[in-house]
């Protein structure tokens, strides 16, 4: 390996984006196999079906199977499907559905060594383009994160499903989104102090650094545009920023103190938000953390807040504060991503940043 460690980017092969691409499916599928194996959840599945199978009947690749019980990406799951695939000799799964089910057909697919196309049906995460499938046990404890040997061959993102689906996915997946702007850079950093073997490169900061343009510029129209029905250029932009440029070089690495943050916070009894909205306060404390100016801080808790994403400890939940600083010992786990910092964080550093992200909150009012 040379000196200073090499720099990749794991990406899709293909991305398309757009209102009615879904109508295209079974020309991609027909590209790299014949017998196609679709994977989803129950609510996603009733959304794209019709579509889906209109597709591939047209392109003359009939859908071999399907199972549409996926509630939780499980090893138990995983391997069921497996089963399915093999027994029906499918050579191509289809992914359709948020995060569980594009990362349960993203296992599948590494375990059969099989070509895997992910079709999203809403906004709340990037999972669809990242080549990792977060494996979870069935009461959602963290079981670990399968890495692919290759990204999706495809990544389909029909406007009118996502953009259709409720808008607190959208806010959601740009809750998570936000943290890329920040944690792209200090990862960045951080390797090549260390002269890692893991060095982020150029173009991924570049994007990510854009995704956060993009989110500061058009997210608030694009909740608007999608509470009001309509797909917009700000729609677009949007959801190519969440679902193309967030995600952009992460090849396995590019969090820090913003997704550390938040899994430190799962651990507190009465979190009631989800994890792109955890993330975005999260972001809050990184940027806190880092100690960026006021003015800075300031501008991205305005858009938090007007689009309904958390900018203070209570807007996470009725939660039970005793837990706190257990909460901030595990955000800086030193096998979490807060190691990913350029700098050393310790749990007072945390609950420090988060009494001022407080205090700030409070004075805008
Ligand atoms: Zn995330």
């Amino acid at each position: 390996m040379p000196e200073g460690g090499a720099r990749k980017v794991i990406l899709p092969a293909r991305y398309v984006q757009g209102q009615g691409v879904l109508g295209q499916l079974g020309v991609y599928v027909r590209q790299h196999g014949s017998k196609p194996f679709a994977v989803s959840g129950r609510t996603s599945w009733s959304r794209v079906k019709a579509r889906v199978q209109a597709s591939l009947l047209q392109a003359g690749v009939p859908l071999a199977g399907h199972d549409d019980t996926v509630t939780e990406c499980t090893h138990l799951k995983i391997n069921e499907v497996v089963a399915r695939v093999e027994a029906l000799e499918a050579d191509i799964v289809i992914g359709c559905g948020g995060g569980k089910a594009v990362d349960t057909a993203k296992a599948v697919s590494e375990k059969l060594q099989l070509p895997v196309i992910t079709v999203p049906t809403q906004c709340a995460t990037n999972a669809d383009q990242m080549a990792d499938a977060v494996v979870f046990s069935e009461d959602h404890r963290f079981i670990e994160d399968i890495y692919l040997s290759q990204a999706p061959v495809l990544v389909l993102v029909d406007t009118e499903v996502v953009a259709r689906a409720p808008p607190v996915f959208l806010v959601q997946g740009m809750g998570d989104a936000l943290a890329c702007g920040f944690e792209k850079p200090a990862y960045a950093e951080t390797m090549r102090a260390k002269k890692s073997q893991e060095q982020a490169t150029n173009a991924a900061l570049e994007v990510n650094l854009r995704c956060f343009q993009t989110l500061m510029s058009y997210g608030i129209q694009a909740k608007k545009d999608v509470e009001a029905g309509r797909i917009t250029d700000a729609v677009e932009s949007v959801v190519e920023a969440i679902k193309l440029q967030s995600g952009f070089g992460f090849g396995g690495g590019g969090c820090a103190a913003a997704h550390a943050v938040h899994n430190g916070l799962t651990i507190m009894p009465g979190i009631a938000r989800k994890h792109g909205e955890i993330v975005a306060y999260g972001t809050l404390v990184q940027m806190a953390l880092e100690k960026r100016p006021m003015g800075e801080v300031e501008r991205v808790m305005r858009w938090c807040r007007e689009l309904g994403l958390p900018i203070r400890l209570e807007d996470l939940g009725t939660l039970d504060m005793s837990h706190l600083q257990k909460a901030a010992e595990k955000a800086c786990d030193p096998n979490d991503s807060m190691a990913n910092m350029p700098f050393p964080v310790t749990p007072n550093m945390v609950t420090q940043a988060m009494r001022e992200v407080d205090l700030l909150a409070t004075k805008l009012g």
